[in-house]
């Protein structure tokens, strides 16, 4: 029996490059790895289980028997990968050897995780996969106040969809304004405000310093002197691409895994793909990088070694309170924004000097204008 292709993970990066392949290769042995349960499912829609009414199970779109019967494919659940040997293309679980003739990274990225004081770090809840949901949704049946730490895309999503669910939200960040990193000063007024509306309360600035146990629940000690009484925290601080294991395996790792626009590691016969991937030097933890990448990337595999492109990449952020698309500028472009619009409808627009659309923020209806500035966007890897 020859050597599989093996993917190591069944997140949406693993689970759409094996169908891609599938599609060209009916035949090739297909061994996918995963460290958690192995349920297909679609991670954006974690921040929509309350608005949906849907919990972890709910979530779930096919069980890892019918995935691998749909992809003619062997899955290994519960089982994590411990370390790879490039040299004589195997990899070690444990123990346990496996040979591959080609190895996929498609291993995601991990939460970002600060020590907190106190004796109440175990309900402190980061949310990145379906277990990790259905943990938070256990731990929070009954109760009624959560506080989110970080204002980024993720948390803001948590909170908009969890005050939906009927919780008290309490957000904290040491930045001046919500999604800093992704928006200008305006439309993060206005999302604000809308979330506001909803009843959420923000506390921009201060640190969590300590988390500790009290009769009525948790008492959250802000960096400012503020103290907030909740139940439960929420930790959407960030994501990082995991790395560990390709650097100890001797494949050249930036912020993420380096690939080239093959999605070849410095490695033959090792590729990468989603959010653990830094592709020709853009690490995008979005989901249309990563549809993209899986088509080109089984092309490949299949035997026509396929470079990938990058159109523009807009983000829909899933706060209902007061929609949001956004379309960030590409790393080392600059431009100057400029701003129409008032309350929860505004169009921010980047241009460069010579007036080129570099990116834009658009809330509330103005976001009907996405189509018509899409097509004025850079690609980002043309
Ligand atoms: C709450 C939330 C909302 C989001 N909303 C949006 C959105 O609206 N739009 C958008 O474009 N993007 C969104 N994203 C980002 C998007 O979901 C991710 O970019 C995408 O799901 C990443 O998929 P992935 O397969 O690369 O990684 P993951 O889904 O993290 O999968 C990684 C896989 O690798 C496995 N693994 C890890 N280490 C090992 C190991 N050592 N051995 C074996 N297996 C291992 C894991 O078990 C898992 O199966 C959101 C993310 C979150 C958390």
């Amino acid at each position: 029996m020859p050597a599989p292709v093996v993917i190591i993970g069944t997140g949406l990066a693993g689970y759409n490059l094996a169908r891609e392949f599938r599609k060209l290769d009916a035949d090739t042995p297909l061994l996918l790895i995963t460290a958690d349960d192995g349920r297909s499912y679609s991670k954006p829609m974690l921040s929509t289980g309350y608005g949906k009414n849907k919990d972890a199970d709910g979530l779930s779109m096919a069980s890892p028997g019918a995935m691998a019967e749909q992809l003619n494919a062997e899955i290994r659940t519960h089982t994590r990968i411990s370390g790879i040997d490039p040299g004589h293309q195997r990899l070690w679980i444990g123990e346990e050897s496996v040979a591959y003739r080609d190895l996929i990274l498609a291993w995601g990225a991990q939460t970002v995780k600060v020590p907190v004081p106190g004796d109440a770090s175990e309900l402190i809840f980061p949310i990145n996969d379906l277990e990790d949901y259905a943990r938070f949704r256990a731990a929070a049946a009954g109760k009624r106040r959560v506080l989110v730490l970080g204002v980024g895309l993720i948390g803001c999503e948590f909170a908009n969809d969890m005050a939906c669910g009927g919780y008290e939200i309490e957000l904290v960040a040491p930045c001046e304004q919500i999604m800093p990193t992704l928006l200008p000063p305006a439309p993060a007024k206005a999302v604000q405000t809308a979330l506001e509306a909803l009843g959420v309360r923000f506390h921009l600035g201060p640190v969590l310093n300590r988390l500790e146990r009290t009769e009525q629940g948790l008492a959250a000690h802000l960096s400012d002197g503020r103290v907030i009484a909740c139940d439960l925290v929420v930790s959407a601080i960030g994501l990082r691409p995991r790395t560990d294991l390709a650097a100890a395996a001797g494949l050249e790792v930036n912020r993420g895994v380096v690939v080239d626009r093959e999605l070849r590691t410095s490695h033959a016969n090792i590729y990468a793909l989603g959010d653990c991937a830094e592709v020709d030097g853009l690490n995008l933890l979005y989901v249309m990088p990563l549809m993209t990448c899986a088509r080109a990337l089984a092309q490949t595999l299949a035997g026509n070694p396929t470079a990938v492109k990058y159109g523009p990449m807009p983000v829909t952020v899933k706060t209902p309170a007061c929609p949001l698309v956004v379309s960030p500028v590409p790393h080392g472009l600059q431009g100057q924004w400029s701003v129409e619009g008032e309350g929860a409808d505004i169009k921010a627009l980047c241009r460069d000097a010579n007036g080129a659309l570099l990116g834009y923020a658009l809330t509330g209806g103005a976001v009907l204008e996405k189509l018509a500035l899409n097509k004025q966007l850079p690609a980002l890897l043309a």
